[in-house]
């Protein structure tokens, strides 16, 4: 590999030049000397590696003297981050999480180091305010930083019409991994990367993993494990807590618990955030008067669960409940397993599909359930559909209104004043770009390997048009996502999970004698919770699922009492 060492780091860069201070901000000694009882004083020399790309649980490092440089690597070359000087630490969120590091750092003077470990820093971080801000800013800074950077040794090679691509990118980016996305239509240098590592034409997309392994066509969990994104861990470790799903419900309780002092995992099929992941601007939850997009909020609340010491693991899915066994038992794919003294289902819901049969052929490439800037750079500038009436309908027809030509919003119902708010029913009246067709639905789709053409009729004469429209954005509702509990959990007849005063004598499993009714949050089966969307009679909002998943925790105390 070529060394190719840049002067600047990324802190002089837009648009981080003015938060220079922020992002490797440097430590007093009063500071310095609060952090002594931490860590461990060790020798550093010139040349010496102290951490790869992947490598997990690395010590944060605060220079006592000499210097330490960080670098991205690349496929070619290196790129520099940033040169740790005297008073300067090491680290961005993979250090505090204990996942695998993104850069490599290397000694470029000799000098010392005092070495604290990823348990001594989370003490630091709960337990002292100054510094707690001060790192976690930094932390936080640095991993923005290495995202738009766009440099870096993870690179995506696909074409912007395939959807396996999509759905490569959808996971990166919302785990706020750092990666280079090549399209193989249009960007230079494609052909000879394909031609250096070996990989035919139709064999993309390819995640070039750290440059070296080549994972062609990768699921999310072979690009999770490949990068190291999740902990290594005992799975014989019985938890106080497992909460499975990670959207804003999951995240609140994953957050409350481990705060509180339990020992908390979390599960996640996908990446965190759930639906809410998928909104581009969240107007009516509280605190962001200018509105916040899904995928900020999931960061933010992802930061703070971890923050606590909550382990998340994405691409892990909880196949089956196993309510019979104490412990509870939760069956993961590969025959793996984890066990914990309570449990809290936040599974939410999935969406819901085009009831046409070739539907599914056309997913990613051309049908889309979220619309967020990743769906909408695929098709600026063009004629989209979006299909539904409910808020999520309305965001998504304002987002791409924003973006693409004209936005053709379908609903079924004669107008939009029952199921979506009068903010948005403004704004769609307001939008010379977004046409609403009501008593409208599709009739067929098609097309080659992208869809091409889309048919809808409109009653009450089911007058039929056919539109040359490549791109349509469903968000026609959700159903929950309760498979995994069949058998074991007490669902409505809509599959949603009944709690509380929902449930009655006859649900009580047999198995065991009652102790107490069921508190308003928990299942038929003691110490089994649910929250959010996948409870039956819940508010489907982001508030409330953060709301229920907050206070859920409390009854989790009590359960863990009884
Ligand atoms: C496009 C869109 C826009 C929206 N906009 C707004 C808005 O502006 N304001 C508002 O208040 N609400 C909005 N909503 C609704 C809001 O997002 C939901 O009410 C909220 O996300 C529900 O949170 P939840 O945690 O209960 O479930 P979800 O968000 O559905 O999260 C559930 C999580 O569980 C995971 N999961 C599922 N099964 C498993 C399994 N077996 N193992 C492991 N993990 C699993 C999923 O991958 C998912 O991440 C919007 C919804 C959508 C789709």
């Amino acid at each position: 590999m070529t060394e190719q060492v840049i002067d600047e780091g990324i802190a002089d860069k837009p648009p981080f030049v003015g938060r220079k201070a922020q992002m490797f901000p440097r430590l007093t000694a009063a500071q310095i000397e609060r952090l002594e009882v931490h860590g461990t004083h060790r020798q550093i020399h010139s040349g010496e590696i102290l951490s790869e790309p992947g490598e997990r649980h690395r010590p944060m490092l605060v220079v006592l003297s000499g210097s330490i440089e960080v670098v991205q690597r690349g496929i070619d070359a290196e790129v520099l981050v940033v040169v740790h000087t005297a008073g300067s630490f090491s680290g961005e969120m993979s250090t505090l999480q204990g996942v695998g590091g993104l850069v490599r750092s290397r000694v470029r003077e000799d000098g010392e180091v005092l070495a604290i470990a990823e348990e001594h820093l989370r003490t630091i971080i709960q337990t002292d305010a100054e510094l707690s801000e001060l790192f976690m800013r930094a932390f936080i800074l640095r991993r923005v930083g290495l995202i738009a950077s766009q440099a870096g040794d993870v690179i995506l090679l696909g074409s912007s019409n395939s959807a396996a691509t999509l759905r490569l990118q959808q996971f990166l980016t919302r785990n706020a991994f750092p990666f280079v996305n090549l399209d193989v239509n249009s960007d230079q240098g494609v052909q000879a990367l394909l031609a250096r590592f070996h990989i035919k034409a139709d064999e993309v997309p390819v995640v070039l993993c750290r440059g070296e392994v080549v994972l062609k066509n990768p699921s999310n969990e072979e690009v999770a494990a490949c990068l190291g994104m999740n902990q290594q861990i005992d799975d014989d470790r019985v938890r106080d807590l497992i909460v499975v799903g990670a959207g804003p419900a999951g995240l609140a309780a994953a957050v409350y618990a481990a705060s509180e002092g339990l020992d908390v995992l979390v599960l996640e099929t996908g990446t965190p955030g759930g639906q809410a992941g998928s909104s581009s601007k969240i107007e009516n939850y509280l605190g962001f008067p200018t509105g916040i997009s899904g995928l900020a909020l999931a960061g933010r609340a992802r930061v703070q669960a971890q923050k606590f010491g909550a382990e998340i693991r994405t691409a892990y899915t909880a196949m089956r409940l196993h309510c019979g066994e104490r412990p509870y038992v939760i069956e993961l794919g590969r025959g793996t397993a984890v066990r914990a003294r309570s449990i809290v289902i936040a599974t939410g819901a999935e969406y819901r599909q085009l009831a046409l049969e070739n539907a599914s052929r056309f997913l990613g490439t051309g049908i889309y359930y979220a619309a967020t800037a990743i769906e909408a750079r695929r098709c600026e500038t063009k004629e989209v559909i979006v299909v539904g009436g409910g808020n999520s309908a309305g965001q998504a027809a304002v987002y791409l209104a924003s973006r693409c030509r004209r936005v053709h919003l379908l609903v079924r119902a004669a107008g939009l004043a029952d199921s979506m708010s009068h903010y948005l029913i403004r704004r769609i009246d307001e939008s010379p770009n977004i046409t609403l067709r009501v008593r409208t639905e599709i009739t067929s789709l098609d097309g080659g390997e992208q869809l091409e053409r889309v048919s809808w009729k409109t009653a009450p004469d089911n007058v039929l048009e056919t539109h040359e429209i490549g791109h349509v954005f469903l968000m026609t509702g959700a159903v929950p996502s309760t498979h995994w509990l069949e058998g074991c959990i007490a669902l409505n007849d809509k599959g949603f999970v009944r709690t509380g005063s929902d449930l009655t004598a006859a649900d009580a499993p047999a198995a065991i004698q009652p102790v107490r009714l069921p508190q308003s949050l928990e299942t038929n089966w003691p110490g089994i919770f649910a929250v959010g969307d996948v409870r039956c009679g819940s508010v489907k909002r982001v508030a409330a699922a953060v709301g229920e998943g907050s206070a859920c925790v409390q009854q989790v105390h009590q359960a863990l009492r009884d």
